[in-house]
Formats: structure tokens, C-alpha cells, sequence
């Protein structure tokens, strides 16, 4: 497959809305145009575009969509061209805006594709708007992230990473890595031009250069991926407790309120389910940890283990214990087992028990705050439900100023790199080989240049990408 003919596609969602746009990129794509386009003329009827100036990248045009095999009129629609290079992928574009059905989108798709142009693979747009040197993979990145944001705070950090500061802040660096690699590889080639004492002054500066400039702020960077990834994922949150204390129940009624969407993830009967839930405006992924306990039963040890894989990667665990019950032996396990987690533990069933029980349990002393709650009537659910949103602001506070990681791989990308650099930082610092010390420095560089795409598989990218939605 030709990565650069062209391509089109629908670039809005599916269904039905008010506009609805077939976007083309190419070389083809003025041809395209003048062959299914009529421009309306200043009598009001259209007529086919021969004009040479049509069309022209600084104008809109009003016409009609005809289907170039027939010569039946498909839509009334406004077009669009935007010149190479100044478009979205840097090729030639044409939009055209009609009307937003399904069946209408598909038949100017259709008579589009007719034109010999290839339908658009998911994300395509975006990788050639990548692949020509528009944005960086960062930012490609964040066009996703954009579209797939869940809350206003997550829109706010993928408009950041698009705006280019993870990019640039990582272009410093590398810029930084090469001046200091060409320095060291001054002292391997005039060793003996170097008296002493200018080596080792020069040694001292590089040393401090490397520390305060590169190593530093690259874990300064790192730092912020605990915040970029809840503001871009939301915090996860797992429900969790013995059997019957009642986690389902609550999770139903959090969906309930907040009309969330249930998904099972596939996998065994007893599986973790996974709710995306809004706690003002803090998006939260809520697992059902299924009956952590212990068993023989291979099969439902299977689903005790997610349970558990799943409470231990949550930012919050809510761990509900049943009023009637108090705290039981096992209650108590599972307190001490996530004393070191934020946890919220919540006493469910509290319409079983009567004023007189109001504090059965000594669980604040152990993990902090509890919440007395209903699954039943709905008692405290609002205080549960403020308390995780504090938690959930908190935790995502600061994360749109300056440059902030949202995401995995960036952040294994730049564990190497910090790697690579501490090593040569060491090496320099033992005197070690000038070799090795550049060859480390060059490796960082390169583990840098994985985050805005220098140096990606393309495997790596087909990743990326697949992640997109077509049109985008
Ligand atoms: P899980 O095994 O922890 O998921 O517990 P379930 O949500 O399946 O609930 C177990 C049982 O407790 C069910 O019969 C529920 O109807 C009941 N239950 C859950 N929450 C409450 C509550 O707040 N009050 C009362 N009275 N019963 C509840
Ligand atoms: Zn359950």
C-alpha cells in the first residue's frame, strides 16, 4: 500500500447530525473535487466547475455533490480545499460539509471512492500529518487523547501536549545531549592538548551541566505521570470487601446516578467489571473486585487474582464491609492488607442497624475516614461521593501547567533515557572511558526521540494509531 496516495473518509461520528463531513487527502484530491462538485451559480443553478481558478484554497464554495457515474445529484454541501502544505496533513485537502446522515455521508464516501481514491485507514490523516513533519508523535498522540477526552481537565492536558510542550521540552534535551556529546568527544580526540587541570575543570562543568540540566528535570518530568495519568484516564477506583457485603449494589447505584456505562471485561465468569463514572467533573474508572477470598476453585482463583491485580493498581480503594456484620476477622485482613493504599472504607447496610450501633467498628484509627452508607436506601452516598471527588481533584491537581506526562509509554521512553544518562553522569564521575560515556548519551537521545517520533518502530506507530478512529 502506497502511504501517500490518496485517501478519504468521514471524518465526523456516526449517526445522525446536523453537518456531516467526507474529508480527502492527496494529490488527487483537487481532481476529486472538480469531478462530483457543482458550484451554484449567481443565476442559482449549478453547473460543472471548468474553471481553472477552482478551486481556490481561500474560498468556500456552495454547491452540489453529484455522483460522477451517474450524474445524480447526491447533496447540497460546501467545499473546502486547503493547499499543500498548509492543510491539516500537509497535502492536499478537500472537505466537503453536507448534510449529517449516515446514508448520505456513505453515498458522497462512496461516489468519493469511485474517483479511484482509497478509503483512509484509522488515524491515517494524522499519521501523514506526523509522517510529513507537521507534529511531532506527541502530538499525534494528543489528537487521540483530544478526541477521547472524558473530562475538561483531561481535554485540558491533551490540548497542552498538543500545543507541543512535552515535544518541546524533549527536543532541549536532546539538543542538550548533543552539545555535551560533542564536548566529550573533543577530550577523546585532543587528549593530550588537555593539561590536567583544564580537563578536569572542564570534567567538573560537564558533570554539573549533566546533573542540573538533563538528569533533574527528566525526573521532574517523570514525577508528573502520577497526576497526567489520572487527569487523562481518570482515577481507578476498586471496590472491594468479602462476599454479599454488598459491592455490587453499591457499584449499581453509582451507575445508576451517574448513568455510566457497564462493560464486562471479557474473560471468566467471575471477572472484574469496569464502570466509567463521573464524581462532578473527576472522571473515575470503578472496578466490582469480585469476592476477594480464597479458594480452590481454579476457575473462580482465577477471577480472585484480577480481583486482587485490580485493587492493587487502583489510586483508591473503597473497601465496604456490612454494618450488620461489624468488622469481621476477614474485614480486618483486608484492612491491614491495603493499610498503605488511600482507602475509603465504606459501612454498607446501614439501614440494618439502629442509631445504637453508630460506631461499631474501629476502622477510623486504621485507614482513616469511613463513610456510613445504604446501597439500599441510598444514605451517604452523596458523602461518598464528595469524598471521592476531593481525592480524585487532589490527585490530578496540578497537572495541565507545564509540560506533564500522560502517558505509558512517554514514561518508559524516558525512564531510559534518565537511565542512560545517570550512567554516563557515573562514568564521567569514575573517570571511566569517554566512549562509553557518549555511547550512553546517545542512547538516551535516541530513547528520547521514541516520545516525538524521531526514533519509533513502526510497529510502534501502527499502535499508536490503530487507537484513532478513521477520518482523524
Ligand atoms: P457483593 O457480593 O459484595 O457484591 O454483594 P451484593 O451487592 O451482591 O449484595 C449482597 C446482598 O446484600 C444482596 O442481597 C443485597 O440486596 C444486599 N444488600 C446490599 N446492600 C444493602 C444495603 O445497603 N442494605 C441492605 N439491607 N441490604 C443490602
Ligand atoms: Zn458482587
Amino acid at each position: 500500500m502506497n502511504p501517500f496516495d490518496t485517501i478519504a473518509a468521514i471524518a465526523t461520528g456516526a449517526g445522525h447530525g446536523g453537518i456531516g463531513i467526507v474529508r480527502i487527502s492527496g494529490d488527487q484530491a483537487v481532481r476529486v473535487l472538480r469531478r462530483l462538485f457543482r458550484r451554484k451559480g449567481s443565476e442559482g443553478h449549478c453547473k460543472p466547475s471548468k474553471d481553472s481558478a477552482f478551486p481556490n484554497p481561500r474560498r468556500v464554495y456552495h454547491g452540489q455533490i453529484i455522483d460522477p457515474r451517474s450524474n445524480a445529484m447526491i447533496d447540497e454541501a460546501l467545499a473546502f480545499y486547503m493547499a499543500a502544505p498548509h492543510s491539516y496533513t500537509r497535502e492536499d485537502v478537500v472537505e466537503l460539509q453536507c448534510h449529517g446522515g449516515p446514508a448520505v455521508l456513505n453515498a458522497i464516501l462512496d461516489a468519493v471512492l469511485s474517483c479511484g481514491v482509497r478509503p483512509a485507514e484509522p488515524g491515517e490523516f494524522t499519521r501523514r500529518a506526523f509522517l510529513n513533519g507537521r507534529i511531532d508523535l506527541s502530538q499525534a498522540e494528543a489528537v487521540a487523547d483530544m478526541i477521547q477526552a472524558r473530562s475538561r481537565s483531561a481535554g485540558l492536558l491533551a490540548a497542552r501536549q498538543l500545543d507541543g510542550v512535552v515535544g518541546q521540552t524533549i527536543r532541549q534535551w536532546v539538543a542538550l545531549l548533543n552539545v555535551v556529546t560533542a564536548q566529550i568527544e573533543a577530550f577523546i580526540e585532543f587528549p593530550e592538548d588537555t593539561a590536567d587541570m583544564v580537563d578536569d575543570f572542564q570534567r567538573q562543568a560537564l558533570l554539573h551541566r549533566i546533573a542540573q540540566e538533563l538528569v533533574a528535570p527528566m525526573n521532574d518530568l517523570m514525577a508528573t505521570y502520577a497526576q497526567g495519568r489520572v487527569v487523562r484516564d481518570g482515577i481507578r477506583i476498586a471496590i472491594v470487601g468479602r462476599p454479599n457485603v454488598g459491592k455490587s449494589s453499591l457499584l449499581n447505584r453509582l451507575v445508576a446516578q451517574e448513568r455510566a456505562i457497564v462493560t464486562d471485561t471479557p474473560g471468566t465468569t467471575r471477572d472484574v467489571i469496569e464502570v466509567d463514572c463521573f464524581f462532578g467533573g473527576a472522571a473515575t474508572i470503578i472496578s466490582d473486585c469480585a469476592g476477594i477470598r480464597e479458594s480452590q476453585d481454579p476457575v473462580e482463583q482465577i477471577g480472585v487474582e484480577r480481583a486482587q491485580a485490580c485493587a492493587d493498581t487502583a489510586d483508591l480503594v473503597l473497601l465496604v464491609l456490612a454494618a450488620d456484620e461489624g468488622c469481621t476477622a476477614a474485614d480486618r485482613k483486608l484492612l491491614h492488607k491495603y493499610r498503605d493504599k488511600r482507602t475509603l472504607v465504606v459501612v454498607n447496610k446501614w439501614d440494618l442497624v439502629g442509631e445504637a450501633h453508630l460506631d461499631p467498628f474501629d476502622v477510623d484509627a486504621t485507614n482513616g475516614k469511613s463513610i456510613k452508607l445504604s446501597a439500599r436506601t441510598g444514605l451517604g452516598l452523596e458523602a461518598l461521593k464528595t469524598a471521592v471527588q476531593e481525592i480524585a481533584e487532589d490527585l490530578g491537581s496540578q497537572a495541565h501547567f507545564g509540560a506533564t506526562l500522560c502517558h505509558l509509554r512517554h514514561k518508559r521512553c524516558l525512564e531510559e533515557a534518565v537511565e542512560h544518562t545517570q550512567r554516563a553522569l557515573s562514568a564521567l564521575q569514575d573517570s571511566f572511558s569517554e566512549d562509553m560515556v557518549s555511547l550512553d548519551l546517545q542512547a538516551a537521545v535516541r530513547a528520547l526521540q521514541g516520545i516525538t517520533g524521531e526514533s519509533t518502530d513502526e510497529a510502534v506507530l501502527d499502535a499508536i494509531f490503530s487507537r484513532f478512529c478513521i477520518g482523524k
